[in-house]
């Protein structure tokens, strides 16, 4: 598929420029031969015929110049309807992952034992049974783990749980009702050592990615759609989680003129852009059009950025609290590998090992789910998930999530990279002006060529959801919570949270 941002999208419309400009000038000239013939006859007749000559060439143009636009916006209408259809083939998937709905996920691992809480029934995600490859199917993807799971897994605690919203209250870390009404629903504060958690969290988190080889990104919230499609999103569906920001007020007269997109896809010309819903949407744009050396590979990135969610239609029990929100904070990873599936394969790995260091030095349970090919979206090959144990209530929650995304967002993106390999060429295929000289001085039938890269992407701290997990877990008998030590060099002292 051609590429979004590549000179083809705007070459293609200067192509259709060019011919209405070609059919005009041969008008043109049509009427001056025209006029060169005439010459010998007597003056006024030859004014008559040349006007007549003339308006009919004008006219001629006219219906011309009509039916040419007539069938430019035609073509734009194919082209737009061909682009939709086009951007809405997904990626191939691992010939492993799992085929089917969330209820086919499979449970690789499970990281340390759930704290379960007396009080609370079990959380049932609805439709989720995740089927175990280490033999532990006892916990299933609700938690309703039955007697024998607990004994076996779980350490059920000897006094009921708090979940983090009375928590929240209890400790005064959270203001729902201000956001409520200074936003709406959905949105919150973060207060007092809930404030300082988050910073914690994201310093934490960033340290860690810098001293494992990722540059740290402050990254752009705002994005072209363009780009936010270009990675594998939708952001005109209505099904789409994405907010809409424009430049221009809602009801003001400019809001139908401004065509601000100057390089941007001819399709979507408009003021409108995106609030990214993930910062693995900056970081991708980030490497538009890009040409990298094979040696700078892989790149690895951790960018920190807001995310923006409209979760349209999302389920009951976590419309509550922290859970799912419009708006969070969040450290994610993002690397460039070469085209090779064993090394990308390799990274998604070394992604999940990395994320599994982070919530293992937190101190969760967590468990691992190589998530089945429904559960992938348009633009992921493979894809693990990370779930939490949330004693508040009583089961696992989503805290990140890692993707191989292979070359679908770089074909989208058109980044690439030199390969060192060369190429072995066809005769009839050589071509000496990109040609290398060989080792005799000859041409040698080979070319140094360039291939789209992979790209890999990785939650390294979603803040909210982290913030569940910690309060909940680390919650004792007097509704106190004890903070996990790794937080304890960016928390301004504070290794407890107490009521104030
Ligand atoms: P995703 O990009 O959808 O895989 O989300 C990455 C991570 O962001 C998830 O694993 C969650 O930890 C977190 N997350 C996603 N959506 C929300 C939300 N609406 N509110 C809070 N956290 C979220």
């Amino acid at each position: 598929m051609k590429a979004l941002f590549s000179s083809g999208g705007a070459g293609s419309k200067k192509g259709g420029k060019k011919a209405s400009g070609a059919v005009t000038g041969a008008g043109v000239s049509g009427s001056g031969s025209g006029s060169g013939s005439e010459t010998m006859e007597p003056i006024e007749l030859s004014r008559e015929a040349k006007e007549a000559k003339r308006q009919e060439l004008v006219e001629r143009g006219r219906v011309l110049k009509e039916e040419i636009h007539a069938q430019e916006t035609e073509l734009a209408g194919l082209e737009t309807q061909l682009y939709d259809q086009a951007v809405m083939i997904p990626n191939t998937t691992h010939p492993e992952s799992p085929i089917g709905p969330e209820s086919e996920a499979r449970l690789v691992r499970i990281q340390g034992v759930p704290r379960l809480n007396p009080g609370v029934k079990a959380f049932a995600q609805p439709g989720v049974a995740v089927t175990s490859t280490t033999g532990s199917d006892i916990l299933d993807a609700g938690g309703a783990c039955g007697e024998e799971g607990r004994a076996l897994l779980g350490n059920v605690s000897e006094y009921p749980l708090l979940d983090h919203v009375a928590l929240a209250k209890h400790l005064d870390l959270v203001d729902f009702e201000s956001a409520t009404a200074v936003t709406g629903s959905r949105w919150y504060y973060l207060k007092n050592e809930a404030a300082l958690l988050e910073l914690a969290l994201i310093q934490f988190a960033t340290q860690r990615a810098v001293k494992a080889g990722f540059m740290p990104v402050i990254t752009p919230d705002v994005v072209r759609p363009e780009v936010v499609q270009a990675c594998g999103f939708q952001p005109r569906d209505e099904a789409s989680q994405t907010y809409w920001v424009s430049t221009v007020a809602p009801g003001s007269t400019k809001a139908t003129a401004t065509t601000p997109d100057g390089g941007a896809h001819h399709h979507h010309q408009h003021s409108a852009l995106c609030l990214v819903a993930t910062a693995e949407i900056a970081l991708a744009g980030m490497n538009l059009n890009r040409v990298i050396e094979e040696s700078q590979l892989p790149i690895k990135m951790a960018g920190f950025g807001r995310a923006f969610r409209a979760e349209a239609g999302s389920r009951g029990a976590e419309v509550k609290g922290l859970y799912r929100v419009h708006q969070f904070s969040k450290v994610e990873l993002f690397v460039l590998s070469k085209a090779d599936h064993g090394e990308s394969d390799r990274i998604l790995e070394d992604i999940r090992k990395f994320q599994e260091d982070i919530f293992e030095e937190l101190g969760l349970c967590y468990r691992v789910l190589d998530m089945p090919t429904e559960e992938l979206g348009a633009s992921a090959y493979k894809k693990y998930d990370i779930e939490a144990w949330m004693p508040g209530r009583n089961g696992w929650g989503e805290i990140s999530s890692t993707s191989n995304c292979t070359d679908y967002q770089a074909r989208r993106l058109n980044i690439r990279y030199r390969t060192n390999k060369l190429r072995q060429l066809q005769p009839q295929q050589q071509d000496t002006s990109s040609a290398t000289p060989g080792a005799g001085g000859a041409v040698s039938n080979s070319v140094v060529s360039t291939e789209f890269v992979h790209t890999l992407n990785g939650t390294a701290m979603a803040i909210p959801r982290i913030i569940v997990a910690l309060l909940e877990t680390y919650q004792q008998p007097d509704g106190s919570v004890r903070l996990p030590e790794c937080l304890w060099p960016f928390m301004a002292g504070i290794k407890e949270i107490h009521p104030k």
